[in-house]
């Protein structure tokens, strides 16, 4: 959220000013907006901040070391706000989806999958996406914005409440220990605000996730896949899917800008990449379309000298779509090939499939609960 759009808050009845979501230098603006003066703005955005992102309050008056006078001052023009929360799904598996409505009533999805060693929370960085891979539910969406850094962060806020996950834990304590933004939409396409949101997630005196257990997922923009490796230095998975630019433009059009030889150069390039920091490959699985051995032995040589490692995901099918999943011996031929040239090729369970909380279904809990764009 730019600082416009913070005076544009404060401008609100009183109340209406949301501090959950903001990041440290938002926070310190709102805070001078309530009359804090600068000698002690410090101190009172680092108390604030523990309240709202170390002990998940949303309640300003349980910020017991802040005075009674600064408190009643925030109650009067500030609150603590969640995404709303509109149903919670719970699949056999333990995976729990959460779908979640905005302040301007669009709606995303949150989806967290425990596993044995890990807790992996995967949140959307956009309402619908832009890019229309042809296998993806969401792309069928209609309604595309992108979101605020507040709106990511309150994934993360929310998914802690509702796993009762506050004060933040150690490490070793965590449900939720990882995040990957390979939710809904395109991180890359919305990269200001995601950046943002992952400094606020990062932040050791709140969150405390640590960029080495962050993971961000791109269908490949190239120019902002430099920009991150720069930035951000998170982990980076991308969507390949194909191993050749015929079938890559059909799958995911974002190819005829940024195709297979520039994405895999940006691989190549990216910094921090080693054995102990692998790129992810997604690779969808599709029956006849990308599944053959003599496509898993291309796959390898694409990727030749990249630290690596292929997550295949076997198609996860939605109503009309226009693809099967390979049998399952396929795909296990498959990423044996791979996996003898030397990369790591787990196959993804596909967890959370009771409630279509797989991978690229994202879509069909709002659109069961009728949403419908809006006129401009
Ligand atoms: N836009 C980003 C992140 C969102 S998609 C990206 O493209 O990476 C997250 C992952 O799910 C991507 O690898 C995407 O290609 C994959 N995916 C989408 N629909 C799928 C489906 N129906 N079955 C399996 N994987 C799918």
């Amino acid at each position: 959220m730019s600082d416009a759009a913070i005076e544009h808050h404060s401008s609100h009845l009183p109340g209406e000013l949301d501090l959950a979501g903001l990041t440290r230098p938002e926070l310190a603006v709102a805070l001078t907006g309530l009359g804090v003066p600068e000698r002690s703005l410090s101190m009172r955005t680092s108390q604030l901040w523990h309240w709202l992102y170390h002990r998940g309050v949303t309640d300003l008056e349980a910020m017991s070391n802040v005075s009674k006078e600064m408190r009643t001052r925030l109650a009067g023009a500030a609150r603590i706000g969640r995404p709303r929360l509109v149903t919670s799904q719970a699949s056999a598996d333990g995976t729990q989806k959460w779908l979640l409505e905005l302040a301007d009533g669009a709606r995303v999805e949150s989806v967290y999958i425990p596993q044995e060693s890990r807790g992996t929370l995967c949140i959307s960085s956009q309402v619908g996406c832009t890019l229309n891979c042809r296998f993806c539910h969401t792309g069928t969406q209609p309604l595309v914005r992108n979101l605020t850094a507040a709106e990511i962060v309150g994934q993360v806020l929310l998914a802690r409440d509702q796993l009762g996950e506050w004060p933040t834990p150690t490490l070793e304590r965590r449900l939720i220990s990882n995040v990957v933004v390979m939710g809904m939409g395109e991180p890359l396409y919305n990269y200001d605000n995601v950046a943002q949101a992952l400094a606020v997630i990062m932040d050791g005196d709140g969150i405390s996730i640590s960029r080495r257990r962050m993971t961000l997922s791109t269908a490949g923009v190239v120019p902002a896949m430099d920009r991150a490796g720069r930035e951000l230095g998170v982990l980076l998975a991308v969507s390949l899917h194909a191993v050749s630019d015929d079938l890559r433009d059909e799958l995911v059009p974002l190819n005829r800008k940024y195709p297979i030889k520039d994405l895999l150069a940006a691989c190549r390039r990216y910094p921090g990449s080693s054995n102990a920091r692998r790129i992810t490959f997604e690779y969808v699985m599709l029956k006849g379309l990308n599944d053959s051995p003599a496509d898993a032995r291309a796959l390898t040589r694409l990727i030749a000298g990249i630290p690596a490692k292929i997550n295949l995901i076997p198609f996860n099918p939605w109503p009309g779509a226009p693809y099967e999943c390979p049998d399952w011996p396929v795909i296990e031929r498959f990423g044996e090939i791979v996996n003898r040239a030397g990369y790591a090729s787990p196959i993804r369970l596909p967890r959370g499939r009771d409630i279509m909380a797989a991978c690229g279904q994202l879509k069909s809990a709002s659109q069961r609960a009728g949403r419908r764009p809006r006129p401009a």
